[in-house]
């Protein structure tokens, strides 16, 4: 190989888990790390998603670092460009941007066995080669658009675009507008868009349940205090957090109790929706919090609005211009914005890790994605993922969890450290299994998995791969430390003992 750059840790992106996982580096004292970045900012999917409307669902003093405090949030739940803007001054504050490489795509990570590292291409301005010891993969679930496989879309003669692609050029005002898809995305673009478009045809497959969302401007007293009193931030991020924790029981254990919720939900619809036909349409047929409960007080009332036809059933097929839904409506439009979520179990960066073994993450994950702690997978010696297999949340702020993440990283690199010289941490495929053992053991309960819906929480076998069944603190507790009994240690392959297996001659693996 030609002579190359290496560094200690590359991180891949560089959103909250990417961001988190260099200021955590900086104050572990590793300062030979890049951060790969295949865009030319900051800010991961809260740079990607300006849609008309685009906010957080979680308010923003927890949605925010614990080590970053911001007294200055502008509302109790802050829109998307606040966000960026938050995460752009975290990269300041912090001193990040010379470690990052912008326009750097990662195309292939591989694992050397022979030379214990990671062997990392990368194109787009910044191509080239580079050698990590450790990877830390902070794309994160939500960063690769998904966009159904829709039979005549090719043939569209209208504009289409992806919730997380909007194209601000395109004036929407007076087009016939299909909005396809009812998430997180779609419930805040419909009322965003409903006062300019010409006519709006909404295509639900599956009703969300939607509950009022507390949003509100955080005075200029509240600011002043926060400033002037940092503690008074974070007693409230403490208050926030604290509720949502005493949440978890009902979401994992209790699904009846949410019941409760479900009625309050639908007075949130009934409100606005008089039209008992329409009322039947958006009532959904399954336990609230099977899917993300959404939060909105404009979404109902912008579907009573007579621009606005909301068809009970997917997208299946464009003729021309004329989308066709599965129950055989039509409706001829201008312009089709896909909110259809996210590659999230198939999240492509799978694709380009290649292992030990010599096969991708993708392949190693063919049965579900499965990772120990949520962090580092079996066959993949140093290299870890931010909110990586079931560390997702149904109801509080992911930025926990990203930050429990983070300990883990740092712990992991000190035990690099202390074993010394070249060397490597793989998880031993038993020490995987057990953990998610114990994970799908506990999801059985979940609403994620009796709630009697199907949701991007689950993967084509039907898996729940992507939640976390338990409390923040739990999983705070599980990721404090790298237990090493649950690694083999691997060094270079002349040190290793004679007489071992094939990926042991090649890898030097040894009890840890
Ligand atoms: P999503 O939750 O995956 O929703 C995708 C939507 O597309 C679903 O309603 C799905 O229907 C629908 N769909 C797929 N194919 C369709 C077809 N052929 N016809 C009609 N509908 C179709 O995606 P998202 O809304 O982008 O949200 C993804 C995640 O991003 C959220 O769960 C959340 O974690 C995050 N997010 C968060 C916020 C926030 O405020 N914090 C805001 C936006 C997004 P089915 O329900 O039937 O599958």
């Amino acid at each position: 190989m030609a002579e190359h750059e290496h560094v200690r840790v590359a991180v891949i992106g560089s959103g909250f888990g990417g961001l988190g996982a260099a200021v955590r580096l900086r104050r572990e004292g590793v300062t030979d790390f890049v951060v790969l970045e295949r865009a030319s900012a900051v800010g991961g999917t809260w740079r990607d998603n300006s849609y008309p409307g685009c906010a957080c669902d979680v308010p923003s003093h927890l949605y925010s670092f614990s080590f970053a405090p911001n007294p200055d949030w502008p509302r109790t739940f802050s829109g998307q460009e606040r966000i960026h803007e938050y995460l752009e001054h975290v990269a300041d504050t912090f001193r990040l941007r010379p470690h990052i490489r912008f326009d750097s795509e990662v195309k292939q990570a591989r694992w050397d066995n022979d030379k214990l590292w990671w062997e990392i291409e990368t194109t787009g301005t910044a191509s080239g080669t580079l050698t990590a010891d450790v990877v830390v993969s902070a794309t994160g679930p939500l960063s690769d658009p998904k966009v159904p496989d829709i039979k005549g879309l090719d043939g569209f003669g209208g504009k289409v675009f992806h919730s997380a692609r909007w194209d601000h050029d395109y004036d929407l005002r007076g087009k016939r507008v299909a909005m396809i898809g009812t998430g997180a995305s779609a419930i805040q673009i419909v009322p965003a868009i409903q006062k300019e478009v010409g006519k709006l045809t909404l295509f639900q497959r599956t009703p969300p349940w939607v509950m009022p969302r507390a949003d509100r401007a955080i005075t200029k007293a509240e600011r002043w205090l926060h400033r002037q009193l940092p503690f008074t931030t974070q007693a409230r991020r403490g208050l926030l957090w604290g509720i949502r924790e005493l949440q978890v029981q009902a979401f994992t254990k209790r699904p009846d109790e949410l019941g409760m919720v479900e009625r309050l939900a639908k007075r949130n619809m009934y409100r606005a929706i008089k039209d008992p036909a329409l009322r039947a349409k958006l009532t959904p047929d399954y336990r609230i919090g099977c899917k993300r409960i959404l939060l909105s007080n404009a979404y109902y009332p912008a579907l009573a609005q007579p621009n606005v036809d909301v068809v009970a059933s997917g997208l299946s097929e464009i003729r021309g211009n004329t989308l066709v839904a599965a129950d055989g409506t039509e409706a001829e439009v201008d312009a089709i914005v896909f909110g259809t979520g996210f590659h999230v179990t198939d999240m492509p960066i799978a694709d380009r890790v290649i292992g030990a073994e010599g096969v991708s993450l993708a392949q190693s994950w063919k049965g579900g994605m499965a990772a120990l702690r949520g962090a580092t997978a079996a066959g993949f010696p140093n290299f870890m993922t931010i909110i990586g297999p079931n560390t997702g949340l149904g109801n509080s702020s992911m930025i926990l969890m990203i930050e429990s993440q983070l300990n883990y990283m740092a712990d992991y690199l000190r035990q690099l450290n202390v074993l010394g010289g070249r060397v490597a941490l793989t998880p031993r495929q038993g020490a995987v299994n057990g953990w998610n053992n114990r994970v799908q053991d506990r999801m059985k309960r979940t609403v994620w998995n009796t709630g009697g819906c199907d949701s991007w929480y689950l993967d084509e076998n039907g898996r729940n791969t992507t939640v976390w069944p338990g409390t923040t603190t739990e999983f705070r507790q599980a990721t404090r430390h790298v237990d090493v009994g649950e690694y083999e240690v691997v060094r270079p392959p002349a040190q290793a003992a004679p007489g071992t297996s094939r990926r042991k001659k090649k890898a030097g693996v040894s009890a840890a």
